[in-house]
């Protein structure tokens, strides 16, 4: 059970607004903030490369806090300015051929289908993605189907950023193990909102996000990369962090995860991000996930109880991101209105799921996200000011 009272005390911005775009940026903790504040402070003090090595326990802690979250080593640990960044640096390492297939999901998100449709050009790679089934999800069945020799990569995103969907991840980790085939899972809106282990879910390589469900600081990132692929996996960049440079000719890429970073970094969100971890485990993932998924699940129920506004989640598991338009306002404009009375949803535009939004004739959709630190009453307003939207 989650202690809402201590949530919310230890949660400054709880006092200003309701908010409801965790799947956006989440409010984070004064414990991240204080870690973040503080390492700024102590740059300011005593020299940025000084105050690095004065904090660097607490920065290199990441790795182990990084690891325990995701049941995986530290070494196959790295951090990234973005999710974004911590799935190209993995995704471009792939040395695609010609004729090669990367089997993708419906829902899968923008920034990664861009990297998809530049790879196909450039290299002659097919993109298929694998078809939904009843529920609107992966069909597992779609995907066993699909498997053959051409493919060289399974990459699904766990949860979309368009909706309540969880996709059945180590169901399609079992097909990717019994085929062979490295398997990719964004974890960007997964991670920090349900218990999400590499081991269970078998993925090779997973991305991850701070600021949204982890409460991290923005401009933060993490990859995970499995052991036995990390020497496979060729880094797009190589600097002085990733390798040492031996010879007048010659580098050697780290054997760790670090070899996908960079060598500059934003420590202060970094010791922000460990924080951040460090306090959602000490939450607990299971009692994070268990309040996440009701609260969606009642306020879901409750939009769906009003004349005119329309829930647009999808899938047999469902969790926090609650997605729905309501006739006759667009998404940006009920946006704005709730804005006005300090209640933080999204909009969450067609293009940026666009084979589903297409599949399924999707206008702009509003994104309202719950956290363990929102209550009831916060749910009441929302929904209060969509009905009194919906009657106009
Ligand atoms: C937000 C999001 C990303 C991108 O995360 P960044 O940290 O902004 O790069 C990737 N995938 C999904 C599903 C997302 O919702």
């Amino acid at each position: 059970m989650i202690d809402v009272a201590r949530a919310r005390r230890e949660t400054p911005g709880c006092q200003y607004v309701t908010h409801l775009n965790n799947a956006g940026s989440s409010l984070p903790p004064q414990p991240v903030l204080d870690a973040v504040v503080g390492h700024l402070e102590l740059e300011a003090r005593v020299g940025g490369y000084e105050a690095h090595e004065q904090n660097e326990p607490a920065i290199e802690r990441f790795y182990g806090a990084a690891a325990k979250l995701l049941g995986a080593h530290p070494e196959e640990i790295a951090f990234a300015s973005s999710a974004t960044r911590a799935w190209d640096m993995a995704f471009y390492g792939f040395p695609f051929e010609r004729g090669d297939r990367i089997l993708t999901a419906v829902a899968e998100y923008i920034s990664n289908y861009i990297a998809y449709i530049q790879v196909a050009e450039r290299a002659g790679v097919e993109v298929v993605p694998v078809p939904n089934d009843e529920y609107g999800q992966v069909s597992v069945d779609s995907l066993r189907q699909l498997v053959d020799e051409r493919v060289k990569l399974i990459a699904i995103t766990h949860v979309p950023t368009n909706g309540g969907l969880v996709n059945p991840a180590a169901e399609i980790g079992a097909v990717a193990r019994e085929a062979g085939i490295p398997y990719l899972l964004d974890a960007c809106q997964s991670v920090g909102q349900l218990p999400v282990d590499v081991e269970e879910i078998g993925c090779d390589v997973l991305s991850a996000t701070g600021r949204k469900y982890l409460r991290g600081p923005r401009g933060t990132g993490f990859l995970y990369v499995r052991s036995s692929l990390l020497g496979r996996l060729e880094p797009p960049f190589l600097d002085m962090r990733a390798a040492d440079w031996v010879e007048p000719d010659r580098y050697e890429l780290r054997p760790d995860a670090i070899r996908f970073e960079e060598w500059e970094q934003a420590y202060a969100a970094k010791v922000g991000l460990s924080t951040a971890i460090d306090y959602a485990l000490g939450w607990g993932l299971e009692s994070i996930w268990q309040r996440v998924a009701a609260l969606g699940e009642s306020l879901r129920a409750r939009l769906g109880d009003i004349e005119g506004v329309t829930v647009r989640d999808l899938g047999a598991v469902r969790c926090g991101i609650v997605t729905f338009t309501v006739d006759g306002v667009g998404a940006s404009e009920l946006k704005e209105r709730l804005a006005r009375e300090a209640i933080n949803v999204t909009a969450s535009p067609r293009s940026s799921t666009l084979l589903d939004s297409r599949a399924r004739a999707l206008p702009d959709l509003v994104r309202a996200s719950v956290h363990y630190y929102n209550t009831d009453e916060e749910l009441d307003r929302l929904v209060e000011s969509v009905r009194i939207a919906a009657l106009c």
